[in-house]
């Protein structure tokens, strides 16, 4: 029998192009997604999304399209301010704050509310080119997967066109509490139109969980241990905590030029003890807050001083967004002020790096690491506690992970958990690591490890699209 095809569409495809003349140079990135679904061997799958570049001409979109096609990759349009109020402004503006319990934008409030209805239409705009694309491609029996509060709409749109389609949707961040996901000026559409997908997934039950009460306390319906049914038919709502490739971790660790990668850092930092915190420069990491705990930690502990370095990764996002400009210098004044205090002409205790790491450095980096930092406000699931973990396997490193994280769900036992905001819990949890039995740091490694090696990113995709194909039969049964 043929393959199962899959359509997999999401705000970014997996690949970045870039023009050089006239023809395309196109690198695949090895996301987390990309990574799952090239170990499900039993699909055959095509990525549909927007290229990460603004290709306004015909003839452009023409040699793009081509180029991509060979990737199996299919770009979707938008037009340039479209875009932009779609993705600046309702995605990563109103809809990323919100969803991580950061409010909705207060800043010039009258301008923002106006901008709501221009960015809010521009969102359904930009899901509408969405489901153009796919309805273009789409072939009786494909299965639809959905990614991401970027396309809240497309279930609906998808559902609108053929009801026949298999839609499954998936939210990679946390889905907040119904108090706050009712301050939306939008709540109750974008609830109806996910419902529109035959199963929707969370990474956590709390996510599941808070959907659930959001469509029962907003939109009147009835919510089951199975999901949400509206006048008799059911959108199952399910938990499919996503997971990494560990051997891609595993096995780059046994590659020479890792290894050498390895030693250089273990010299470079002999004598101390190494802390890591690997995020992008986002308020929802909560680095300042991971700093200033180490602050503490270092006043507090005079004899570590000398002994103890903050290896932190701020790995640069959505530079051109004003709060996120005003992020990196607040981080910057904290470190400068820090390493002011307590540096030496010898040492620094914070090395503070707005970089992006290649893979092979990144995999070197988690292995010599004593102690890692996850100090997320709120977080998904959090992939880099995983990695970190995979990356252990000699070390048996001690992971402080955040309480508000997703990955608190699945590492808790073998992690130290934390309130970020209490910063001098977040001090002694450093102190306890650092102070840990090896007995101690073996087993809480392994618990985590067995876990990490166990729950992969393929497992979790391979059950979630099985469930929404099954889901999708039932329904079609339904009425
Ligand atoms: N990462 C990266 N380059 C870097 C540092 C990290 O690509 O220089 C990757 C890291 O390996 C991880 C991802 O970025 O897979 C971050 O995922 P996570 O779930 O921790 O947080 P997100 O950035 O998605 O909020």
């Amino acid at each position: 029998a043929s393959k199962q095809r899959l359509l997999v569409v999401a705000n970014r495809l997996p690949v970045s192009a870039v023009k050089h003349g006239d023809s395309w140079q196109l690198e695949m990135s090895a996301g987390g997604l990309v990574s799952a679904l090239l170990g499900v061997k039993e699909f055959d799958t095509r990525w549909i999304g927007w290229a990460g570049i603004n290709v306004p001409d015909e003839s452009g979109q023409k040699t793009l399209t081509e180029a991509l096609a060979a990737k199996n990759c299919i770009p979707v349009f938008i037009e340039e301010e479209i875009a932009h109020q779609y993705y600046n402004g309702y995605c990563n503006n109103t809809l990323w704050p919100l969803f991580h319990y950061l409010g909705l934008p207060q800043e010039d409030h009258l301008a923002t509310t106006r901008n709501f209805k221009s960015q809010f239409e521009a969102y359904t705009k930009a899901n509408q080119c969405f489901a153009d694309v796919v309805s273009k491609h789409y072939e009786e029996g494909d299965a639809v997967w959905c990614h991401d509060y970027h396309l809240m709409f497309l279930p609906k749109y998808l559902k609108e066109r053929n009801s026949d389609m298999k839609v499954g949707w998936f939210l990679h961040t946390p889905f907040p509490s119904s108090e706050i996901h009712r301050m939306l000026p939008s709540r109750s559409e974008l609830l109806k139109s996910v419902l529109s997908a035959d199963l929707v997934g969370f990474h956590t039950y709390d996510y599941a969980r808070h959907f659930v009460s959001a469509c029962t306390r907003i939109l009147g319906l009835e919510g089951t241990p199975e999901g949400v049914e509206d006048q008799g038919k059911l959108t199952r709502v399910a938990v499919f905590p996503v997971g990494i490739d560990p051997d891609r971790f595993i096995q780059a660790l046994e590659l020479p030029q890792v290894k050498d990668i390895v030693k250089e850092l273990k010299q470079r930092f002999a004598g101390y003890k190494v802390l890591l915190g690997v995020d992008r420069l986002d308020m929802i990491k909560g680095i300042p807050q991971k700093i200033l705990a180490f602050e503490k930690f270092l006043e507090e502990n005079p004899d570590w001083r000398h002994k103890v370095v903050l290896l932190q990764i701020a790995v640069p996002t959505r530079t051109h967004v004003l709060k996120y400009k005003q992020l990196t210098s607040q981080v910057h004044e904290i470190v400068g002020r820090i390493n002011g205090r307590f540096g030496s002409f010898s040492s620094v205790p914070i090395h503070h790096l707005d970089c992006t790491l290649d893979f092979h450095t990144l995999c070197a980096i988690y292995a010599i690491t004593d102690v890692a930092l996850v100090t997320s406000l709120r977080d998904g699931m959090n992939l880099v506690s995983y990695e970190f973990v995979a990356c252990q396997a000699a070390n048996k490193g001690v992971l402080i992970l955040s309480e508000f994280a997703g990955a608190a769900q699945s590492l808790g036992a073998g992690a130290i958990l934390v309130n970020p905001w209490n910063v001098a819990e977040v001090a002694s949890s450093i102190s306890y690591a650092l102070n840990m039995s090896a007995d101690e740091r073996e087993k809480r490694h392994h618990h985590n490890f067995l876990h990490v090696t166990t729950h992969t990113s393929q497992g979790w995709a391979e059950t979630e699209l099985n469930e929404t194909i099954v889901e999708a039969q039932l329904r079609s049964r339904q009425i």
